[in-house]
């Protein structure tokens, strides 16, 4: 039933972005990337999806910081596939530092790509899926957006807030035949954690390898999450099975904010 739906997946050139794209696309869906990295890995990895899924995968380097990129990448997807009928907000990047040395720039950087890029994005997407009656948003969320860890205030924050915005847009599109869902992962070996480990260890005063352990002291399997499993529950979510999910908050986490 996906099959010729047209989707954005935002920050999909690495980790769950790419996982969930690829996954989209081997259901027939197709794909519009966005993210940064190498230009020739990038189109590696487009022309690849296309030959292996046979769908249409375009790219945009949009830089979803700025609202107007974040409108752009869905234009840019209309214009070129016709709809976009699953849209993915996934981009995101985190900072680790204690709050009274966490860097202003960081603060503003994580809360325009983790929170305010989605905002922009269903902004711009909503009123077509609203016009054909049928929409899938999907955010990736965090189980940071359920509880907080130190030393991660504006990721937290953000990802508190994308919760908010998850559940308040569910309500306004309930009625049209979208549904909008938050995906909250525990932690996936991806760039993004592996990027952390520095830093943690510095604000922790420990050793790389005891910031591993502490990762997964925190997931009851003591296993990280993969990117595939994030990528079938996204499938999942954008299933007619999935028609009556809307406005939840889907733990995949390990167990993690059970405890
Ligand atoms: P990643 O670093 O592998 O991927 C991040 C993606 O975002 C990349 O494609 C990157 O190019 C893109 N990106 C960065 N800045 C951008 C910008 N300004 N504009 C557009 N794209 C930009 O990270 P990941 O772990 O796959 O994270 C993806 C999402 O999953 C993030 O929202 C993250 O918060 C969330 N998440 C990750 C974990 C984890 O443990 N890895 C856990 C929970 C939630």
């Amino acid at each position: 039933m996906l099959k010729g739906k047209n989707a954005v997946v935002t920050g999909s050139t690495s980790g769950i972005g790419l996982a969930i794209a690829r996954a989209l696309a081997a259901e027939g869906v197709n794909v519009t990337l966005n993210g940064f990295g190498d230009a020739a890995a990038i189109e590696k990895e487009r022309a690849g999806i296309e030959s292996e899924f046979g769908v249409k995968a375009i790219y945009s380097a949009a830089d979803l910081t700025k609202g107007s990129e974040c409108a752009a990448l869905v234009k840019f997807a209309e214009d070129t596939l016709g709809s976009v009928d699953i849209l993915v907000n996934n981009a995101g990047v985190q900072h680790v530092s204690p709050v009274e040395d966490f860097p202003d720039d960081k603060w503003d950087l994580i809360i325009a790509l983790n929170l305010s890029a989605a905002f922009h994005a269903i902004k711009a997407a909503v009123p077509g899926m609203k016009a054909r009656k049928w929409g899938r948003i999907i955010n990736t969320a965090s189980a940071h957006a359920l509880v907080a860890s130190p030393f991660k205030s504006a990721y937290v924050s953000a990802k508190h807030g994308i919760a908010g915005l998850t559940k308040t847009v569910a309500l306004e599109t309930a009625t049209f035949g979208i549904t909008v869902n938050a995906i909250c992962p525990g932690y996936v070996w991806t760039p993004l954690v592996e990027k952390q480990i520095p830093d943690t260890a510095k604000a922790r005063g420990i050793s790389e390898q005891e910031v591993k352990e502490f990762l997964l002291a925190e997931q009851p399997t003591k296993e990280f999450v993969t990117v595939d499993q994030v990528a079938a529950l996204a499938v999942f979510l954008a299933g007619d099975a999935a028609r009556s999910i809307t406005g939840s908050l889907q733990q995949i986490d390990g167990g993690w904010v059970a405890e």
